[in-house]
C-alpha cells in the first residue's frame, strides 16, 4: 500500500465534508471521473472517494481530479455480491489500485454482465417489449459493466415508466419480469480482495436490503468474522430512521461508520455529492482507518 501512487498521506485536518460513495460512467453514472470529482468540490466535499460498480477504471482520472481540486482522494469500488441469495453490496476504501487479487476478481464479475443483459432482454421481449437489450447498450459507457440502470434509463426513453424507480419497481426487482439472477461474488471474496489490496471492506446502504433483523444481524455477523470493518450509516438511500437504526448496529459491532450519497447523477439521485447529513457523533469515522 505504501508504495502505491495512490497511497494517502495521513488527513492533515479531520474531513469535514466526506464523500465516499459515488458513480461515474465507468459503471452506471452519468458523468465522468472528472466531472464527478468537480462537482463533489463544487459541493463542498473535502475528501471523496470514486465507487464504480465492480470496475477501478475511473481511479486514475478522479484521482487527478481530486488533486486538482484541492480534495483528498480515496480510491473506492462497489462490489457486487450474494449471501445467502440476497444480493448485496460492499464498498472496499483505501486498497491499492493495482492489487492483483482484486483486480482479477472483479474482471471475474464484469465477464457475464452482458450475457446476464441478453437475457434480460429476452425477458422483457418474451412479455412485449422488445429490443430493450440494443436500447439499453445505447446508454452504455463500459460495455463490460452494463447493468439494471442502464436497462431502466432505456426503458424511460420508450415511456414505460416515468422514472427509472418505477422502472426498477415494475420490472427488474427480483420476481418482476426483467428481472435476471447473476452469479455474484460472496461475501468472503469481496473482503478478502479488499483486504489482500489493503483496503477497508465497508457494508454499503444496509436500509436497502430486504433482510430482517435476524437476518441482517447474521450477516453482519459474517462480515465482521471475515474482517469487515465498515458500514454506511449516512448515505442516499436512508432515512432518518435508517440512520438511527444502523449507528446503533455500527455502536454494537464496532465498526466504523461511512457517509456517501451514492451519486448517479444530477437528475437521477436523491442527494447530491457531499449533501448528506453528519454522522452521529459518537461513531467512529471510516476515514481513521484510511490514514
Ligand atoms: P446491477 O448491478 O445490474 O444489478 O444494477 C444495480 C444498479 O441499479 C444499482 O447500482 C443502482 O444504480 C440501480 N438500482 C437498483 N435498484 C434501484 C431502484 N430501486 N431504483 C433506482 N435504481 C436502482
Ligand atoms: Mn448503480
Ligand atoms: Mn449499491
Ligand atoms: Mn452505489
Amino acid at each position: 500500500m505504501l508504495d502505491s501512487p495512490f497511497a494517502l498521506s495521513c488527513f492533515a485536518v479531520n474531513p469535514a465534508n466526506f464523500d465516499f460513495h459515488s458513480h461515474s460512467s465507468v459503471s452506471d453514472g452519468l458523468l465522468s471521473p472528472a466531472e464527478v470529482g468537480q462537482r463533489a468540490a463544487a459541493n463542498g466535499v473535502d475528501c471523496w472517494a470514486l465507487t464504480d460498480h465492480d470496475d477501478l477504471g475511473g481511479l486514475l482520472e478522479a484521482r487527478a481530479t481530486a488533486e486538482a481540486s484541492g480534495m483528498v482522494f480515496v480510491p473506492g469500488v462497489e462490489i457486487s455480491i450474494e449471501w445467502r441469495q440476497t444480493p448485496i453490496h460492499i464498498v472496499g476504501l483505501g486498497f491499492d489500485p493495482t492489487a492483483t487479487a482484486l483486480n482479477a476478481g472483479l474482471a471475474e464479475l464484469r465477464h457475464g454482465r452482458l450475457a446476464r443483459a441478453r437475457r434480460m432482454g429476452d425477458a422483457l421481449a418474451a412479455i412485449g417489449i422488445p429490443g430493450v437489450y440494443d436500447g439499453a447498450l445505447t446508454y452504455v459507457t463500459n460495455p463490460s459493466l452494463i447493468s439494471r440502470a442502464h436497462f431502466a434509463r432505456y426503458l424511460v426513453s420508450i415511456g414505460i415508466a416515468r422514472e427509472t424507480s418505477e422502472v426498477f419497481q415494475h420490472y427488474l426487482t427480483p420476481g418482476k419480469p426483467g428481472y435476471v439472477d447473476h452469479r455474484w461474488a460472496t461475501l468472503a471474496d469481496a473482503v478478502g480482495w479488499i483486504r489482500d489490496g489493503g483496503g477497508v471492506a465497508v457494508v454499503a446502504h444496509p436500509g436497502r436490503y430486504r433482510m430482517s433483523g435476524a437476518e441482517m444481524r447474521h450477516f453482519l455477523d459474517d462480515f465482521k468474522a471475515l474482517g469487515g470493518q465498515g458500514i454506511e450509516v449516512t448515505c442516499g438511500s436512508h432515512s432518518p430512521d435508517h440512520v438511527l437504526h444502523f449507528a446503533r448496529l455500527a455502536r454494537h459491532y464496532a465498526f466504523h461508520a461511512s457517509r456517501g450519497s451514492d451519486f448517479h447523477g444530477p437528475a437521477e439521485s436523491y442527494i447530491d455529492l457531499g449533501r448528506l447529513p453528519a454522522l452521529p457523533q459518537d461513531l467512529k469515522p471510516i476515514w481513521r482507518l484510511l490514514c
